[in-house]
């Protein structure tokens, strides 16, 4: 909840984010084209009055060497945070692996998880503030989606509420969408009040009409979840200048708990801007390459680079403005455990593994007025530890349920 502050605060700083950003988008096209959008829906006005954000923070267990244990933020997602719908799932078939071997206690302590409900309600609210009673959600999906069933749990619940979901692709948006006199968004001749983003979150799912169609949405008074803003405040840029002293407070005044809340989870995060700073930065990863990730403004795993690769990566951008497109990251090293992966074409044996738990943050605001802001759930997700980077949908982790003891 205190980062669904955090998350919601940037994405209405746009000082805030046109400073952090600028040494970004000189040298990542990418960033700077969703920069450019966000310009133009600032210059034209804001039309949309509801804001949405289903958020997923994520975080390992830190393994001090004196022994203690902390989270630590590895990232926000402010787009396409995925899994919600399959976790709501994964507490049934744990327990059902348990009570088939009659370990019916062990089963009853899988804890329940449900953040398909939490997120289409979030979705349902800002339906609802929208105001018309026979406008759509929209949910802009990809052309070959692997990852369906993880949405439709989304869209089920949604439908149970009788609000109706369509699926299109940008491609649909561009050739069939349109705006009215008062920006209201029109797809296939039926309103808007809600554009869900399941798509749109890295470089190659944009074409020139692609961009175009997010223009669109981002100018509309539908609801975007995320918009513009909130997407660039997901950036790992953001999140890196965030750690900064004093910041948070300057972001959410008046809220010492929630910023005391919040810097506890950060690891270490290190500008690789121009001058003494990332110069400083770059020095310690080469003394040190173990203890530290590279990280390009990308999402969906498979990024980042770690070890050899990170050191080879560094010694070329030294001396480049390219190397503010990146940042560096502290390494999370959390303790390893005994654990069996499953998945299909290798045999089920014990290896060794670390878990990301990501908590699930759903936030409805009218206007200036925060009317949501709640955790609606978790995702627990294990791979093997030879695995530095890389998601579920990378094909290197996969779906878990925390174990209380
Ligand atoms: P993406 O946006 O591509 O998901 P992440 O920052 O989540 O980028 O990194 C991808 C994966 O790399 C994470 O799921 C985690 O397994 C690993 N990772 C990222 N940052 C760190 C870190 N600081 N320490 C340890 N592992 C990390
Ligand atoms: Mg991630």
């Amino acid at each position: 909840m205190d980062f669904n502050m955090l998350v919601d605060a940037v994405s209405q700083n746009s000082t805030f984010l046109e400073q952090t950003l600028s040494s970004t988008i000189k040298k990542d096209d990418y960033t700077a084209r969703l920069f450019d959008i966000y310009k133009q829906v600032l210059k034209e006005g804001i039309a949309q009055t509801v804001f949405l954000g289903l958020n997923r923070s994520d975080y390992m267990f830190q393994c001090s060497a004196d022994g203690s244990k902390a989270l630590k933020q590895i990232e926000i997602n402010t787009i396409s945070a995925s899994f919600g719908g399959l976790a709501s799932r994964t507490p049934a078939v744990h327990r059902h692996v348990l009570n088939v071997l009659k370990k019916t206690k062990e089963a009853a302590k899988i804890l329940s998880n449900n953040p398909s409900k939490g997120l289409a309600l979030g979705i349902a609210k800002a339906w609802e503030l929208y105001g018309s009673a026979n406008a759509v959600v929209l949910l802009i999906a990809q052309e070959k989606e692997r990852n369906i069933f993880d949405q439709r749990a989304i869209e089920n619940e949604l439908l149970d509420r009788n609000i109706h979901v369509i699926r299109r692709r940008f491609e649909d948006v561009s050739e069939r969408g349109s705006l009215d006199q008062n920006r209201k968004l029109f797809m296939d001749g039926q309103e808007v009040a809600v554009v869900y983003f399941r798509d749109g979150y890295i470089p190659s799912q944009y074409n020139p009409q692609n961009w175009e169609a997010r223009l669109l949405l981002e100018r509309s008074c539908a609801a975007k979840c995320p918009d513009i803003a909130t997407q660039l405040a997901g950036t790992k840029k953001v999140q890196q200048e965030l750690s900064r002293v004093g910041l948070l407070e300057v972001l959410l005044p008046g809220q010492p708990e929630a910023v005391a809340r919040l810097r506890a989870t950060f690891a270490g995060l290190y500008s690789l801007d121009m001058g003494e700073e990332g110069d400083q930065a770059i020095a310690e990863a080469l003394a040190a390459p173990n203890h530290f990730v590279l990280k390009p403004q990308r999402e969906g795993g498979g990024n980042n680079l770690y070890g050899e690769e990170m050191v080879q990566a560094l010694e070329q951008l030294k001396d480049s403005e390219e190397r503010a497109s990146y940042i560096l990251m502290e390494k999370i090293e959390p303790e390893p455990f005994g654990n069996c992966l499953l998945r299909p074409g290798s045999p089920a044996r014990v290896v060794q593994c670390i878990s990301e738990l990501g908590i699930f943050g759903v936030y409805v605001r009218q206007g200036t007025t925060l009317v949501m802001n709640e955790h609606v759930g978790h995702l627990l997700r294990t791979k093997a530890i030879e695995h530095a980077d890389g998601g579920v949908a990378a094909g290197v982790a996969v779906l878990d349920n925390p174990y209380p003891v």
